[in-house]
């Protein structure tokens, strides 16, 4: 088999902590560059840790010293679609800045290959309803709007110095892999599967439910929820492609089925074996009604054949992470 040493920018979070297991799991050599602002250091389990920012460009030059990686992935982000509005910059700075400032270190130490953490945020409020590497992209928060300024940027500096580059576009991240330790483990949660979660688990304030009045079948917003270890195959059949294929590429991913917010309260409420309470919210700024992914260009291009197609398989391995967390685990804000 073919080693390659990778850099995972963001690996102390958790996707990019989902990728370094795979990653290690198929042989290859891997660092962690983290800022730890999200990420934790015991969610670095594979590889040695390199505490580096960014927005900090020396640091980041003294990570690129220390050896010669074959590729980047690159998870470092600002990601919360409702923060990003309200705080614009911070989301322009950290994934867009930040990101000139990672493509710049490649390029004086001649790494010429890149995964990227991309969004269906870029596409913003769907005009069909499976969403296809050809849908339009009009983001509608500042989220959205800086993965694609970065998407951007990886077509330029293809023809500029000839990095290539393979954005993923992913839909909704879910689930974890709690025999290895690993998962969504969030300071300030917001993401659906584990809020939910935690109204089974605590007596705290009920799940809230932002909005019902859309116009879906039954008034909540849809999603396409895909296994964050399906992500992470994604990833490393991304790395193969960069192999045989020049240039800047984007590949949508999903499970190509979409599931409203109560179709995932009823499916988490079989999961957990009890009923979980909820109530109704206004609409959050920024929430699209529905994105579900056509994945066929990564089927058919990358080879990726994700593992975890079902919701409830998902929630469940989310669900033995949550009802065990580690020691590490943030108390929630
Ligand atoms: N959502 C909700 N209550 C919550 C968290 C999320 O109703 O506590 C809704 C949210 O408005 C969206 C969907 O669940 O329609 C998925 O949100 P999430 O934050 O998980 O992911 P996003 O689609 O924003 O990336």
């Amino acid at each position: 088999m073919d080693v390659k040493k990778i850099l995972i920018c963001g690996g102390a979070g958790y996707i990019g902590s989902h990728m370094a297991q795979w990653l290690a799991a198929h042989g290859h050599v891997v660092t962690v560059l983290d800022n730890l602002s999200t990420g934790h250091q015991d969610a670095v389990r594979w590889g040695e840790l390199i505490q580096a920012d960014l927005l900090d460009p020396a640091s980041l030059e003294r990570a690129f010293l220390q050896q010669r990686f074959d590729a980047v992935m690159h998870f470092c982000a600002r990601s919360l679609v409702g923060e990003s509005i309200t705080k614009p910059y911070r989301y322009y700075a950290a994934n867009v800045t930040g990101t000139l400032n990672l493509l710049e270190a490649m390029r004086r130490h001649r790494v010429q290959r890149l995964v990227f953490s991309s969004t269906a945020a870029v596409f913003g409020n769907p005009i069909r309803e499976v969403i296809d590497e050809e849908h339009p992209t009009f983001p509608i928060n500042p989220y959205g709007a800086s993965k694609l300024m970065a998407e951007r940027v990886f077509a330029d500096a293809a023809h500029a110095y000839g990095l290539r580059s393979v954005a993923l576009r992913y839909f909704n991240a879910a689930g974890a892999l709690p025999e290895h330790g690993i998962g969504e483990a969030h300071a300030c949660e917001t993401h659906l599967i584990p809020n939910v979660l935690r109204a089974a688990l605590t007596d705290g304030p009920a799940l809230k439910i932002f909005g019902d009045d859309y116009a879906t079948h039954d008034g909540t917003c849809i999603r396409d929820y895909v296994h964050v270890q399906d992500l992470a195959q994604a990833h490393a059949l991304a790395l193969d492609f960069m192999d045989k294929h020049e240039g800047a590429h984007a590949f949508n991913l999903g499970n190509g089925q979409g599931f409203s917010v109560r179709e995932v309260i009823s499916a988490a409420a079989s999961v957990v074996g009890k009923a979980i309470p909820y109530e109704i919210a206004p609409r959050r700024a920024g929430d699209p009604p529905s994105l579900v992914a056509s994945s066929q260009k990564a089927r058919e291009l990358l080879g990726w054949q994700p593992q975890w197609t079902e919701l409830a398989p998902i929630i469940e391995s989310a669900w033995r992470w949550h009802r065990a967390p580690p020691s590490w685990f943030p108390t929630q804000q």
